[in-house]
């Protein structure tokens, strides 16, 4: 396929720097939108230019304005204020994954829409069809919908879908993860050949690539940095490692990546005590913080480790939590957390405030699953590497040491042929919590209330921070967390 990447000319900042009718500049007015994201920056010209247009884009970005707008412009032309429903033919079609994710293009859309003379739908399962039915029935130009349920109009033969001018793939991906793609198929040949398609995806996977090569047009390629990488700027390596090469591995990386200080997490608060006097032993300066200790302990490790004179700070992730530590240069994934949603608010003790951070996960054989649900809530691949381990670096196993048996549980053995992306092993269950367990652990990282939008131009900053998985506000952290990581969360 001829994909070709956007070259980045003078892009447009301001939407009034737009060819768009002054109708629609009103609602975007209204809206209190000025400036552009950059995916409405990069495609909206584009689109105004009548391109097809593969966006790499996810929910957050302001992509449903980017395609929208655009398409409203060009059917403008077309709008009438007949009452008849012949004169309101559906001429763009907008295709998503889920119920919500229509309902929100549909609202973002009427916004948009709403000093025009051109009329939106919507419609997806699990609701009656008489009422969408007779919606369509009266006509409309702009008719958002799951696919699914599309499907049971045209059969009803409810909608007609001879003059659509436009089609939009919102989620690509997630319409193929859900098994939309047969209907896809369908409802593509069903279109005129003479359309523009634009396809939203957060991933490209071959089987997107090929489902935009059958149905897209010289489509040119629109990118918007993944939030993570440019804003956060924080890098991701994920290392495979064997049980008893961690603490070797973690002090190699630390001495290689010249990394003055970091926060190392643990699953459990024994291995956090362990490790950070395994690492005292091995000359690094280490501290300990978990739920066993002190508060006065806690503050005074927290003062120590700010004033530089601690350079790993073990922790487990409660205890993480509320630590507002600037500038941190990276944080290491002793283990992979039990919960991926842990794994999002570790990075994002890195990289804050546009500063760059490394984020370093140790992996072993067991750990495949928990890669696995990482990878899938942020929507992103690791490519896990092989840390050649340098002989010097090898500290004494602790089958040598003499306190094994007082500080060390038997461990299960592993195979060493196993390796990262091996079958998936059982995982192991997140401990009870003990009856000592103290709730200032608890508290949930708080986002930073200044921080600024994830496309904001001036800093680029952006907030991994949301609220802890099980509280009031987990659902929209979650899909905050995905949005953040280049992902899309729950649309
Ligand atoms: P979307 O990625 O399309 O779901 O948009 C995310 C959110 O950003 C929505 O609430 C939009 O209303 C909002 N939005 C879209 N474009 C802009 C803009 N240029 N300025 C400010 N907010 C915007």
């Amino acid at each position: 396929m001829n994909t070709t990447t956007t070259p980045d000319p003078q892009l447009p900042e301001l939407f009034s720097d737009l060819q768009l009718d002054s109708r629609i500049l009103q609602a975007v007015r209204d809206m209190g939108y000025e400036k552009l994201t950059p995916i409405q920056a990069k495609a909206i010209p584009l689109l105004l230019d009548g391109r097809d247009i593969m966006g790499a884009a996810q929910t957050g970005t302001g992509k449903t304005a980017a395609f929208s707008l655009p398409i409203l412009q060009q059917l403008l032309p077309l709008a009438s204020t007949s009452v008849s429903p012949a004169r309101h033919p559906v001429r763009a079609l907008m295709l998503a994954p889920t119920r919500e994710l229509a309902d929100q293009v549909y609202v973002n859309l009427k916004a948009y829409a709403k000093h025009t003379p051109l009329r939106c739908a919507c419609v997806f399962g699990g609701m009656d069809m008489a009422p969408q039915t007779a919606e369509l029935r009266k006509g409309v130009e702009l008719l958002v919908a799951t696919p699914g349920r599309l499907l049971d109009h045209v059969e009803a033969k409810t909608v007609n879908l001879s003059q659509v001018r436009f089609v939009v793939l919102d989620e690509a991906d997630r319409m193929l993860d859900i098994g939309f793609l047969p209907d896809l198929q369908r409802i593509l040949s069903y279109l005129p050949k003479e359309r523009t398609t634009l396809l939203f995806s957060a991933t490209f996977s071959p089987e997107i690539k090929r489902l935009a090569q059958s149905y897209l047009q010289n489509p040119l390629l629109v990118e918007v940095a993944r939030p993570n990488a440019t804003a956060t700027n924080v890098e991701q390596r994920v290392y495979r490692v064997d049980e008893d090469d961690k603490r070797a591995a973690l002090e190699q990386l630390l001495r290689d990546n010249d990394l003055p200080q970091v926060i190392v997490f643990v699953n459990s608060r024994l291995g956090a005590g362990r490790l950070a006097r395994a690492l005292e032993r091995d000359g690094v300066k280490a501290a300990a913080m978990h739920g066993d200790k002190s508060q006065a302990e806690r503050l005074a490790t927290l003062d120590a480790f700010k004033r530089g004179e601690i350079q790993a700070l073990v922790a487990t992730d409660v205890a993480a939590r509320g630590l507002d530590i600037a500038e941190l240069p990276g944080v290491v994934n002793y283990d992979v957390p039990f919960n991926a949603e842990d794994y999002v608010h570790r990075i994002g003790r890195t990289g804050r405030a546009g500063a760059s951070g490394l984020a370093i996960t140790l992996a072993t054989a067991r750990d495949a699953r928990g890669l696995a649900d990482i990878e899938k809530l942020i929507k992103r691949q690791f490519e896990p590497q092989t840390l050649e381990l340098r002989r010097s670096s090898r500290p004494r196993r602790e089958f040598e040491s003499p306190r094994r048996e007082f500080d060390t549980p038997r461990r299960e053995p592993v195979s060493p042929r196993r390796d990262a992306e091996a079958p998936l092993a059982p995982r192991p269950t997140r401990p009870a919590r003990s009856a000592r367990h103290d709730p200032w652990f608890d508290k949930p990282y708080e986002a930073d209330p200044n921080a600024s939008p994830i496309w904001d131009h001036s800093t680029g900053s952006t907030d991994a921070g949301a609220a802890a998985p099980g509280t009031a506000g987990a659902g929209r952290a979650r899909r905050k967390v995905a949005t953040l990581l280049g992902g899309q969360g729950k649309g």
